[in-house]
């Protein structure tokens, strides 16, 4: 059963032009220190939230929800996550992705479910460590933004400005181009108050 630890009931922002619930999932295998929700790293913690209840919750909104959204934490991580996306889909709702990449297989078997998967791009690949605190995750990240590029899934990808310098971005711009991914969106770092992570006190 999937690990859930929180839903957003209304958003206009998570799934572009749809109205969206968000499904917050438990677990991330990397530990980038701009994280906005730390309290979904640890893949065993239970914050209370039942698949059940958020199936009866969602039973209620069809008709007035265009998508469901699955967040994290990384969702990847979670091997039922490919049966909750099928479910809600089966119950007419859009579906959509955030991901970091990190399982590029999982992600595979996944895509021909999903109608939108927005995709973070947290460093030139071969910096992706200094970020993730993970090494390898560089090439993870790169085969995903490959799959997903050829899965021709709607999709965005963004980078949050942290730590990296102009010839960062322009080189993760670069990296995309060729790679084939269009749509990419630069967005501001928000800290987030009571984080504290080293590099939040910088
Ligand atoms: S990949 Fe996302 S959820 Fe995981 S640590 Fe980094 S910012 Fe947080």
């Amino acid at each position: 059963m999937i690990n859930i630890g929180g839903l957003t009931p209304l958003t206009t922002t998570d799934f572009p032009g749809c109205l969206s619930a968000v499904v917050f999932c438990q677990g991330c295998p990397w530990r980038c220190g701009y994280c906005h929700n730390p309290h979904l790293l640890d893949r065993h913690a239970f914050a209370g939230v039942a698949w059940k209840s958020v199936l009866d919750f969602l039973y209620r909104r069809v008709g007035l929800l265009d998508a469901v959204v699955f967040s994290g934490g990384e969702p990847t991580l979670q091997k039922s996550l490919i049966d909750a996306v099928k479910e809600v889909r089966k119950m007419g709702f859009r579906t959509g992705l955030h991901t970091s990449g990190a399982y590029p297989d999982r992600l595979n078997s996944l895509l021909p479910h999903l109608d939108w998967v927005g995709m973070d791009v947290k460093a030139p690949f071969e910096g992706y460590e200094s970020v993730t605190h993970v090494p390898g995750s560089g090439e993870k990240a790169r085969r995903s933004v490959e799959l997903i590029v050829e899965s021709g899934v709607n999709c965005e990808f963004r980078t949050t400005v942290h730590g990296l310098g102009k010839r960062d971005v322009a080189k993760i711009e670069r990296e995309l181009e060729l790679l084939g991914a269009g749509h990419y969106k630069i967005q501001a770092f928000r800290s987030v108050p009571g984080l504290s992570r080293e590099e939040d006190r910088q």
